[in-house]
């Protein structure tokens, strides 16, 4: 079994379902993101509905189970952004919306950090899970930003911490988040996961491919899986980084 911690289902077509569920993949986690230029909220409103109501119908009939999460991604900040933010209540009463995500920064100026440290507060004081972008830009030195407001605002083991990769991981290895490797082409190759995993153990990683409009590939959790059982790693570290740990965080009922 294999959960895909983060990845954004609008922008892909049924037939990675598909191969992915052939492949083992058995549960998503699809997140807003900036698939369109969020200029008013009205825009971000219209992508959450989709996210929320209408994509979870094409990716479980190809028997995958659909969760989801909406906030306002540092790419996407409309200028009525506080009218989103007051609105994610209404969203998360949904039961597929497990998280609030992606948020993060990306070139970390005023607007970003104001938007994502209003939400960090939502989610500390609302007990919700937060899915936390890093950038591919200057990525040591925003993710120091970034763990700075986590450190502030938030309760640390409510976040996911994505995108991480050799240049970050040694300042997140002994922090309380769920660390997210993110095995996509122009991120973390399968050989470099297995490699990161081997290194600093199973216990404290989740994986997605976070499959976009971006360079993606579908299939990059089930070649980790197949990489590391050519590896000879035991099949309950396996677990872990491949379902259990992230089916701990969120309390997912399989
Ligand atoms: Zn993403």
């Amino acid at each position: 079994m294999i959960i895909d911690a983060h990845l954004h289902a609008d922008c892909r077509p049924v037939e990675d379902f598909t191969n992915m569920n052939m492949a083992g993949v058995k549960a998503i986690v699809s997140c807003a993101y900036d698939p369109l230029e969020m200029k008013k909220s009205n825009v971000s409103f219209e992508h959450f509905d989709r996210i929320v109501f209408r994509e979870e119908k094409r990716v479980q009939n190809e028997g995958i189970k659909y969760y989801c999460a909406v906030g306002v991604h540092p790419r996407a900040i409309p200028v009525d952004y506080k009218l989103v933010i007051e609105k994610l209540p209404e969203y998360l009463e949904k039961d597929n919306v497990i998280a609030i995500g992606e948020i993060g920064l990306e070139k970390a100026d005023d607007i970003e950090q104001e938007v994502f440290i209003e939400q960090l507060k939502f989610a500390d004081e609302y007990n919700q899970r937060v899915i936390v972008h890093t950038p591919r830009n200057n990525k040591k030195e925003v993710t120091d930003i970034i763990t700075g407001l986590l450190d502030e605002h938030i309760n640390p083991k409510l976040v996911q911490l994505d995108h991480v990769d050799f240049s970050i991981v040694d300042s997140l290895i002994d922090k309380e988040y769920s660390l997210g490797i993110t095995v996509q082409p122009l991120k973390m190759s399968v050989k470099d996961t297995v490699k990161m995993l081997e290194n600093y153990g199973f216990d404290r990683f989740i994986l997605d491919s976070d499959i976009s409009y971006a360079p993606s590939n579908p299939m990059s959790l089930p070649e980790t899986k197949h990489e590391l059982e050519k590896n000879s790693v035991n099949s309950s570290n396996i677990d872990k980084v491949m379902f259990k740990n992230v089916s701990k965080f969120y309390k997912l009922k399989l």
